[in-house]
């Protein structure tokens, strides 16, 4: 039996469910992983990532000394080479350069990517130097490419784009939707949570998915859907709940606007003119409409399939406008649930990691919100002007609007549509500094990298996808040189001040992140009854928090929204997505695997890998005939934009004519396929629908067998689903 020397209580890095975890430590490594059973959100449970992934902190290719790239006379896309360089060095080398950048071409050429993975502090920080030192708003960050459709929709409809109901509700469901979202593998333990309030309580379960995810297993009604339809079927269910007066009236009256005008615009709308477009049969969406409506308290949860689209706005404000109607938000078990990626999307969102917004959504073109800010940074003076986002900023990489980028943590050149496109974009700027744990495909192409702690070595505090505010604690120590992001920014921008000669600093003099927590929490009203000792004592607490007697807000909205009234939106169904032709004649889904996350940076250097070492591409069973096609052969699959090879999965998960390909897996990144066309409100990517091709090939030379065989992943898969 091994003896922990410490077991260190913190957030688990991986999803936005924000599980605690219980990192037990010996001789300086993490050894084992569990967590506590009395401490929300989890209450004990872990999935595979929480439990087994975490190794990936140890992994041998951990950057552990400042890099800077010697051959910077040769195109960005040829392999680097790289010199190592002490701190001092190279946060000098970047200060230069991004100073001189800024007296060039104006602070506004400087971009920065925050990251949804590092702590509040660390983002607070980050968006805290490029506005006060650049006067650049250019701040944003991967939200952009998975729920920037739910924020631009939900800000709409009701003013607030955080998930407005709280994890614990989940339970104790009566009625929900869950619609987009394959939960069990992207979200698991809210998974579990929903599965036992149907197994347990008896609660109806619609899924709204075009993909047999396994909570179709748990559900009443499976709404299957055609892809890029939903605006048809959540209009078709609206004008149900209107024709058969199943609407609230109370609530309608009391506390939206616009309902008369909308209803209109519904008349057409019925369920066989949705049948005829969505393939869902119109008593189907009858029943559905019907047993949502007639609910108690009914709740709405969705993740990427309805954000990531050209219609991603649309699609947000559609399911807001049922919601409204039925009077199914401001109580427990109701609202609207955009089920947040990343461990710290909310949470980087809330720290000012978007162009528009300083912490908590105050607005830069706010004077009010603006002049806080100067005051509590120096006086510097700061721009009005709402900055580009990450689908901008990679535009305006090509006509010279940028022209340095500060990557905190992410990975552009895996996570933005088009590939190509990307990395013409990348080629043209003048300056590259990625701040990282390890070297990732946009860390290739940059001038300097900075190395970073992962979680177990810092300090902060993350926000899950309900709005709590955690906890994370430092277990072990920085591996090499590597500092902390927070640490790393403060030493950057006082070289940057010093400088550009400012005459009262903005304030990097931090003895710790707490001390950056609490600068935060004084200039954001939503936090300031929040403290680490408080965390500390109460596991975790939910803003809205204004005051240290508040006990935070499980749930939103109870008396107003923040836009006063919900607003309902007029929408006319349409679609701008590409769609499959006889030379592209199959729509492509891409999304998540349980085994891994994201662009996979962590999980692929985490023992996952070896349960899970490959992207294949699943092919419904007609399909795969057609093409003479069988599990385990390999296929190139083109789209307008770019070819990748992989193998074949055959399975009924996806309709006939869909196919779906997880994008993990940069050897086979589906991103090379997908299109750069985005939302015009929220500028998000269509990920979710594109058109391509798929012929048979051969096996490539440089990717051997993998251990595991693929028949036998689907039946894994099922397995590993299960929460521990
Ligand atoms: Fe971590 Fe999410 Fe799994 Fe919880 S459900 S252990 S937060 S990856």
């Amino acid at each position: 039996m091994i003896e922990a020397d410490k077991t260190v209580l913190t957030t688990c890095p991986f999803c936005g469910v924000g599980c605690q975890v219980n990192l037990h430590i010996k001789d300086g490594m993490i050894y084992r992983v569990d967590a506590p059973f009395d401490m929300a959100p989890n209450y004990g449970m872990l999935c595979v990532k929480g439990r087994f992934g975490t190794d990936y902190v140890m992994h041998p290719s951990r950057v552990k000394t400042p890099l800077i790239r010697v051959n910077r006379d040769e195109p960005r896309s040829n392999p680097p080479v790289w010199r190592e360089a002490t701190w001092d060095e190279a946060l000098d080398y970047v200060a230069e350069n991004l100073t001189r950048i800024a007296s060039e071409h104006g602070g506004e050429t400087i971009a920065a990517y925050a990251c949804a993975k590092a702590t509040n502090e660390d983002n607070y920080l980050l968006q805290k130097f490029i506005r006060a030192s650049f006067g650049s708003n250019s701040v944003d960050h991967c939200a952009r490419l998975c729920h920037a459709g739910s924020v631009t929709g939900l800000q709409l409809a009701i003013g607030s784009s955080a998930m407005s109901n709280s994890i614990a509700e989940m339970e104790h469901l009566d009625t929900f939707i869950v619609t987009g979202s394959n939960t069990t593998e992207t979200h698991p333990v809210i998974s579990n949570f929903l599965k036992r309030a149907v197994r347990k309580n008896g609660a109806k379960l619609i899924v709204i998915d075009p993909r047999q995810i396994e909570l179709t297993d748990f559900a009443t009604l499976w709404l299957r859907q055609n892809v890029g339809s939903d605006v048809a079927l959540w209009q078709a269910m609206a004008h149900v709940v209107v024709n058969e007066e199943l609407y609230d009236k109370d609530f309608v009256a009391r506390r939206t606007e616009g309902f008369d005008d909308y209803i209109e615009s519904l008349e057409h709308c019925t369920p066989e003119w949705a049948e005829e477009i969505t393939g869902v049969p119109a008593e189907d969406i009858r029943q559905a409409a019907r047993t949502y409506a007639n609910a108690g308290a009914a709740a709405i949860y969705w993740g990427m399939g309805i954000s990531q689209s050209v219609h991603g706005t649309d699609n947000t404000l559609a399911v807001a406008n049922l919601a409204l109607m039925c009077g199914h938000v401001g109580k427990p078990g109701t609202g609207l649930n955009p089920l947040r990626g990343q461990n710290n999307v909310q949470g980087c969102s809330d720290s000012g990691g978007l162009p528009p917004y300083f912490t908590a959504y105050q607005r830069v073109d706010d004077e009010a919100a603006r002049l806080k800010f100067e005051g509590a940074w120096g006086g510097r003076e700061l721009n009005p002007k709402p900055g580009l986002t990450v689908t901008e900023i990679m535009d305006g990489a090509l006509d010279g609007k940028i022209r340095a980028i500060y990557i905190l943590g992410e990975d552009p050149m895996s996570s933005e549509p088009n590939l190509a496109h990307a990395r013409h974009a990348m080629e043209h700027l003048e300056f590259i500094v990625c701040q990282d744990i390890f070297i990732n495909r946009s860390g290739e192409m940059a001038d300097v990298i900075l190395p970073s702690t992962s979680f177990a070595e810092k300090d902060g505090t993350f926000i899950n996808s309900d709005r709590r505010v955690q906890r994370v604690r430092k277990a072990i120590e920085p591996i090499g040189d590597s500092r902390p992001d927070w640490e790393i920014l403060c030493d950057l921008a006082r070289r940057v001040e010093a400088r550009m000669g400012v005459e009262a600093s903005a304030g990097y003099d931090y003895a710790d992140a707490e001390e950056v927590w609490e600068e935060m929490r004084s200039v954001t009203p939503d936090f300031w009854g929040i403290t680490y000792e408080r965390i500390a004592r109460e596991g975790g607490v939910h803003w809205p928090c204004p005051a240290a007697d508040h006990p935070g807000t499980p749930y939103l909205f109870e008396q107003e929204f923040p836009r006063g009234r919900g607003k309902f939106w007029e929408l006319e169904y349409g679609t701008d997505s590409e769609q499959p032709d006889a030379e592209y004649p199959f729509i492509l889904s891409t999304g998540r695997v349980l085994f891994h996350w994201h662009g996979g940076t962590m999980t692929r250097r985490s023992s996952l890998d070896a349960i899970w070492p490959e992207a294949a591409i699943e092919l419904h069973p007609a399909d795969a005939e057609r093409l003479g096609l069988a599990t385990s052969d390999w296929v190139n699959v083109k789209s307008r934009r770019g070819q990748i090879t992989l193998r074949v999965l055959v399975t009924g998960r996806s309709p006939e004519g869909v196919v779906f390909i997880p994008f993990h897996f940069a050897e086979a990144a589906a991103n090379i396929l997908t299109n750069n066309l985005v939302d015009p409100r929220a500028k998000i990517p269509d990920y979710k629908l594109c058109a391509v091709a798929i012929e048979k090939t051969s096996a490539p030379d440089d990717r051997p067998e993998t251990e595991v065989p693929l028949t036998e992943r689907g039946a894994m898969q099922d397995r590993a689903q299960q929460v521990h």
